[in-house]
């Protein structure tokens, strides 16, 4: 794990240690994705096209433990927080997923990343997903109520800063 948590900082990431229980998942952060978000159902990595929040919690018990990612970057407070957190998103996502495949060489084989915000990997999801390998949930989209769970691990995030944008994901490992 000390290795895994060094080699994540040389990303410039910052990793955080948490134990399966300090996840906290609910079943009313389905309503925060059905009701308010603008890629509910057309996104292949958001629900309804994710394991439903029961399935999910059966499988995080299988887990041993898991890092909470936090990449913070900073912006223009000019910019437009809409487009450019498409480019922020992709590219952390990209550092993040790597961040899987170097675990599962540290003899994580389980291990795996769920990811900040929708996939956006493609222009637009068909009927089925054309890049699998690609394809991870975020936290929100399998019931993971993440700020509580930052919580649990005394982090908390200020999201109305304009000149950064913090992505949130978490590594679970086994
Ligand atoms: S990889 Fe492409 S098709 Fe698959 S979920 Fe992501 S954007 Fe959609």
């Amino acid at each position: 794990m000390e290795k895994l948590l060094q080699w994540v900082q040389d990303k410039n990431i910052k990793g955080y240690k948490i134990g399966i229980k300090d996840i906290v998942v609910e079943n009313r952060v389905y309503l925060k994705c059905a009701y308010g978000c603008k890629d509910f159902g057309k996104r292949l990595n958001c629900p309804p096209h994710t394991i439903n929040i029961e399935e999910f919690q059966k499988m995080l018990k299988e887990y041993n433990s898991g890092i909470v990612l936090i990449d913070k970057v900073k912006i223009s407070e000019e910019e437009d927080i809409m487009k450019v957190w498409e480019e922020v998103r992709k590219k952390s996502f990209h550092k993040m997923i790597e961040m899987e495949r170097q675990a599962f060489k540290e003899g994580y084989h389980f291990a795996h990343l769920l990811r900040a915000g929708s996939c956006n990997e493609c222009t637009e999801c068909g009927n089925f997903c054309i890049k699998p390998h690609m394809r991870r949930f975020s936290p929100e989209a399998v019931g993971i109520n993440l700020s509580q769970t930052l919580k649990n691990i005394n982090i908390s995030i200020d999201y109305s800063k304009l000149n950064e944008i913090t992505l949130v994901g978490i590594l679970l490992l086994d």
